[in-house]
């Protein structure tokens, strides 16, 4: 009916807008429709060829890595010994530092449900080690924990899709409930290391099932003071006598915690990285 009324009845030629503006729908939506089917780096926004990453080769190749490969004795292993335990080996895989590119990874971490950055990091921090023995003793993976709260918040746990990707490239199993968060909110703000310590304290609770396990690695996201990750071995320790070992694995390292340690590499890739960053 609306089409019909709107052509010119003396000369019988159809309104121009009729024509036009469907047309310009379609267009637009059939350019809508192509620009969701393709996948765009989340670090210059460039169109990618696949569906499976979310960092174009460009960008991977100017990520601030710390290359610890698992080294026995990096920074990150040495502030997670403990008399409590005794320690595997430790990996993480890029430097975070703020305002940096990391924090565009983190932003999306906790803002979207950003499965396939994810796995493409964790892929990359266990091919890492790949040449080496990290994974030689290891039983099970375990994820941190996140808060009730924080999971309703973000709609899942990074640390678990972490966790599940490492198993998914290693062959270990994953075992997300060997570990449980019994306190919610903890304070994990707090600047000052004794602060996080006495934050995370008691947040944990070990299950009877991981008894029958004697090397955990848990893997985070990110490692900062090492308070959490310190508390979960921890926390498993006390309660089971025969676990004694544990590895940890982030996909990233704080700036504060990796001083002196190939720190001027590190920072000349990442600044011409940021540089060559095309305007969205
Ligand atoms: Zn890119």
């Amino acid at each position: 009916m609306f089409v019909v009324q709107s052509y010119d009845k003396k000369c019988n030629v159809p309104n121009v807008f009729v024509i036009f503006v469907p047309t310009m729908s379609l267009i637009t939506a059939f350019g809508n429709m192509l620009r969701g089917l393709l996948r765009y780096c989340v670090v210059c926004h460039r169109p990618m060829r696949t569906h499976h990453f979310s960092i174009c080769p460009h960008c991977v190749a100017r990520l601030p890595f710390v290359h610890y490969r698992g080294a026995v004795g990096n920074p990150m292993e040495r502030l997670l010994w403990s008399n409590a335990y005794d320690i595997g080996r430790a990996q993480a895989l890029l430097l975070h530092r703020a305002p940096s590119v990391t924090t565009i990874f983190v932003r999306h971490f906790k803002h979207h449900e950003e499965r396939a950055l994810l796995t493409q990091l964790t892929r990359m921090a266990v091919a890492e080690l790949r040449d080496t023995d990290f994974v030689a003793t290891i039983d099970a993976v375990v994820p941190v924990p996140l808060s009730r709260e924080r999971q309703r918040q973000r709609g899942y746990n990074q640390a678990a899709v972490i966790a599940e990707t490492v198993a998914r490239e290693t062959g270990l199993p994953c075992l997300p409930d060997l570990l449980q968060r019994v306190v919610d909110n903890p304070s994990l703000s707090a600047e000052h290391v004794a602060d996080r310590v006495a934050g995370v304290a008691g947040i944990f609770r070990a299950a009877p099932e991981g008894e029958a396990y004697r090397h955990i690695l848990f893997v985070d996201d990110t490692i900062t003071t090492g308070a959490t990750l310190r508390e979960c071995a921890h926390t498993m320790a006390d309660a089971h006598t025969r676990i004694h070992t544990f590895s940890f694995l982030t996909l990233f390292v704080a700036s504060g915690l990796h001083v002196g340690y190939g720190r001027a590499e590190v920072t000349s890739n990442e600044d011409e990285l940021i540089r060559s960053k095309p305007t969205p």
